[in-house]
């Protein structure tokens, strides 16, 4: 009997049937909204009132609240910049988003109609994504893509561990600053949606990349509260500045 070239020692060579991908979640109907109806509040958001605007500098966070029907935009206001964003349940700060469950409804990245879910076991959809300035920036050649819920935020403790040196000031601890006065500590800091960011997997061994962003001054995202929010976002400490604005639908 033929040995199939294997010697004998270590495992014996297996060959593995191939099979074709199914998508696990494809587009579960509460994850497909009705771009006319999410495009009609946009505009009537927009022809609301300015309620709100501030400027997030490089190595800071800030936060603000969102009604239902809100809608948010966050401009690149220098530079290319990247931003974490967290999201709490206004009114029940238990319920906050997730990442993950977000990443498998919809993909890695998001964009316009997306949208971004709370953790279980609410698992609601906090807010939609209305415009985005980078959406034809598509899935590059080296299978990267923008605005993605893959990643994390970077922090001190990441730092220590792979270089070993101490080091004072990540995104984790300007949104564990930011939120102290919510009542929040920094084990309610989470998981972020990674807004600009130009993230992706290698192909030959699948880790986590990240590239240039295209993002540039002007550059923008948008979306509207789907419950009352609690949002916070840092501005990386590699680039310059973030700027939003919220607007409220006219009555
Ligand atoms: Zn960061």
């Amino acid at each position: 009997m033929s040995s199939g070239g294997w010697c004998g020692r270590g495992d014996r060579p297996r060959v593995f049937v191939k099979c074709p991908p199914v998508i696990c979640y494809d587009s579960p109907p509460a994850a497909k909204v009705s771009c006319i109806h999410y495009d009609d509040l946009r505009l009537k958001a927009l022809m609301g009132k300015r309620i709100q605007e501030l400027t997030v500098p490089k190595k800071s966070a800030a936060t603000w609240e969102m009604k239902e029907g809100d809608l948010c935009r966050i401009t690149v206001t220098e530079g290319s910049q990247v931003g974490d964003v967290n999201f709490w349940n206004l009114k029940n700060k238990q319920e906050r988003f997730y990442s993950g469950k977000t990443r498998q409804l919809h993909a890695t990245h998001l964009t316009v109609y997306d949208r971004l879910w709370s953790n279980l076991p609410y698992l609601r959809p906090m807010a939609t994504i209305v415009a985005d300035s980078l959406k034809n920036y598509g899935i590059d050649e080296d299978g990267a893509s923008v605005h993605d819920v893959i990643g994390t935020r970077c922090d001190d403790y990441t730092y220590k561990l792979i270089t070993g040196k101490e080091r004072s000031g990540s995104c984790h601890t300007y949104l564990t600053e930011a939120v102290k006065k919510h009542g929040l500590t920094e084990q309610d800091v989470h998981d972020v949606w990674n807004i600009f960011m130009c993230t992706g997997f290698t192909k030959d061994t699948h880790q986590y990349f990240t590239k240039a962003s295209p993002a540039r001054k002007g550059d923008y995202i948008e979306f509207i509260a789907d419950m009352d929010l609690l949002v916070a976002m840092s501005t990386c400490p590699q680039g310059k500045y973030l700027a939003m604005l919220v607007r409220k639908p006219k009555a």
